[in-house]
């Protein structure tokens, strides 16, 4: 049997084919799960739309993860067309093209606040809105996308860094929250993939170039490696494991120098 047979999920953060998470939406479909699929706005509506045409019976609805009122609307949906709920992928990310281009003192607080509403408050919202559909369950699994520049300075990365150090501590606070429910909560740090959010990031390419020259594996890693390890945490493979950061990045955490 398929690893997500008989189970329904919730994908946010695809923007078009490159997206981390249209790969996970791939993933789950093709082991059985059936899926809705938010998009940020009709232009990208377009999109998803058209990539979804490859998914089975798949349920797309707009999401600002910032508006609660769309927010509400989603679980409301999800409730009437699967009423059922068994996993999250949380794949949302946003910081003003000037807090990643100037330098990180000059952060402002209306972008810090940005930075953290889109990139970290927002999975509690989303955990907080797949709660009730999940207890009906008896469990869930909630799943976000993190990077290395959390821990360590990346220093193009700057307030996404802040935001990740933020989104991984929501992460532990969420598992401990929802663990007595039978809900996990983790994270998957990924290495430097190519996307619209990469693209964003000033010197990503050289980014890119470190990893294939220093990581333990010497390459980069792609969407589909992640999704694999996605497959993971989001089925019962995964049972017993929440409160997890879990590096996809061809080893490069583990080097110093
Ligand atoms: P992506 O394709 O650009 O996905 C990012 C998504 O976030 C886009 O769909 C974007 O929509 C969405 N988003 C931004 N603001 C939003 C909002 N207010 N409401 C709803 N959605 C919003 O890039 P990606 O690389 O796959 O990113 C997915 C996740 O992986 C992010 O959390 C990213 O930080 C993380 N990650 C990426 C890498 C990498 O190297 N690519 C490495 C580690 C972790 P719009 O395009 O409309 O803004």
């Amino acid at each position: 049997m398929s690893s997500l047979a008989g189970k329904a999920g919730l994908i946010v953060g695809v923007a078009n084919k490159r997206s981390i998470a249209w790969a996970i939406a791939q993933a789950a479909d093709a082991a059985g799960a059936r899926l809705t699929v938010t998009y940020q706005g009709e232009r990208l509506g377009e999109n998803v739309r058209e990539l979804a045409e490859g998914l089975t019976d798949p349920q797309l609805l707009p999401l600002d993860v910032t508006d609660d009122a769309q927010m509400a609307n989603v679980f409301d949906e999800i409730e009437k067309k699967a009423g059922r709920l068994d996993f999250v992928v949380h794949g949302a990310a946003f910081a003003a093209r000037d807090d990643l281009a100037n330098p990180f003192v000059m952060t402002s607080r209306d972008g810090f606040k940005l930075a953290m509403d889109v990139s970290a408050y927002s999975l509690i919202a989303l955990s907080r809105g797949a709660l009730p559909l999940m207890e009906k369950n008896g469990g869930g699994s909630i799943l976000t996308l993190t990077y290395l520049g959390s821990e360590r300075v990346f220093d193009t990365y700057r307030v996404m860094g802040v935001a990740k150090a933020a989104l991984e501590a929501t992460v532990r606070y969420l598992a401990a929250d929802l663990g007595p429910k039978n809900i996990r909560v983790n994270a998957i740090s990924a290495g430097p993939i190519k996307t619209l959010a990469a693209a964003g990031v000033p010197g990503f390419s050289n980014i890119l170039q470190i990893y294939r020259d220093r990581a333990p594996l010497r390459r980069t890693v792609d969407t589909s490696e992640v999704a694999d390890a996605a497959m993971f945490l989001l089925s019962d493979a995964g049972r017993a494991v929440t409160a997890e950061i879990l590096m996809v990045d061809a080893g490069y955490h583990a080097i110093g120098m």
